[in-house]
């Protein structure tokens, strides 16, 4: 279903310039988000915006997941963890490009965080690895990660999740106010790390010990 719309979709990312990488078009050509969104809004989950889910919280706009998915330059054997993990759809791109890693989702709203189990069943992405808790403090069980995605806006970065990313991992994080952000790529080496600013963003806030 819905099949044509997202390629469409898929097509309008590619000429506006927010998607680049052949792995992150193929992932997005296949996931299908109107299940991934309330049932009367399915019609429009093809359109790239935000949309409600719940709980005062969002589906990330495809662009936004297509330029993180692209920034990250994503492997497909990389441990990955994303903080904020919603209805699922975000991470379930990602599982569809990290083939042969591993993908660990953490949300903090357990209903939420159900509900993105059911989608990831019915979009057939059963290897995403969905926690209930707070994401700020990262994921200590699982790490050291290759890439760490935070899909919520933050005062600073937790340092928690420096700590989590392996020497030469990269961790994409919007920082800035509760309404507007700036997206910042940590790049960590053996002994520093290195901030990138890829421009400003809109993120529903990141609610936690290390966040709002
Ligand atoms: N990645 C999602 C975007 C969801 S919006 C997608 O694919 O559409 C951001 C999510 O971050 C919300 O569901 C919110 O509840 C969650 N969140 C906020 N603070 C959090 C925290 N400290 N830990 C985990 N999740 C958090």
């Amino acid at each position: 279903m819905y099949e044509e719309e997202r390629i469409e979709m898929v097509e309008r990312l590619i000429a506006f310039g927010y998607l680049r990488s052949e792995k992150v078009a193929e992932a997005m050509e296949k996931v299908p988000r109107h299940l991934f969104v309330p049932k009367d809004l399915e019609i429009h989950a093809y359109e790239d915006r935000p949309l409600p889910v719940g709980e005062e919280q969002t589906i990330s706009a495809p662009h936004m997941v297509a330029l993180m998915c692209d920034a990250l330059e994503l492997r497909e054997d990389h441990r990955v963890l994303e903080v904020g993990a919603g209805t699922g759809y975000h991470a379930c791109v990602v599982a569809h490009i990290v083939k042969k890693g591993s993908v660990f989702a953490v949300e903090r709203i357990a209903e939420l965080a159900e509900k993105a189990k059911e989608n990831m069943e019915k979009a057939g992405c059963g290897r995403v690895h969905i926690i209930v808790g707070d994401g700020t403090k990262g994921y200590g069980k699982e790490a050291p990660y290759d890439r760490i995605c935070v899909t919520a806006g933050a005062p600073d970065i937790p340092p928690p999740l420096v700590e989590q990313l392996k020497a030469g991992g990269k961790l994409l994080i919007p920082v800035g106010s509760r309404y507007i952000q700036d997206l910042i790529l940590v790049d960590k080496t053996e002994n520093k790390i290195e901030k990138k600013n890829l421009g400003s963003c809109a993120f529903v806030p990141l609610i936690g010990e290390y966040g709002w």
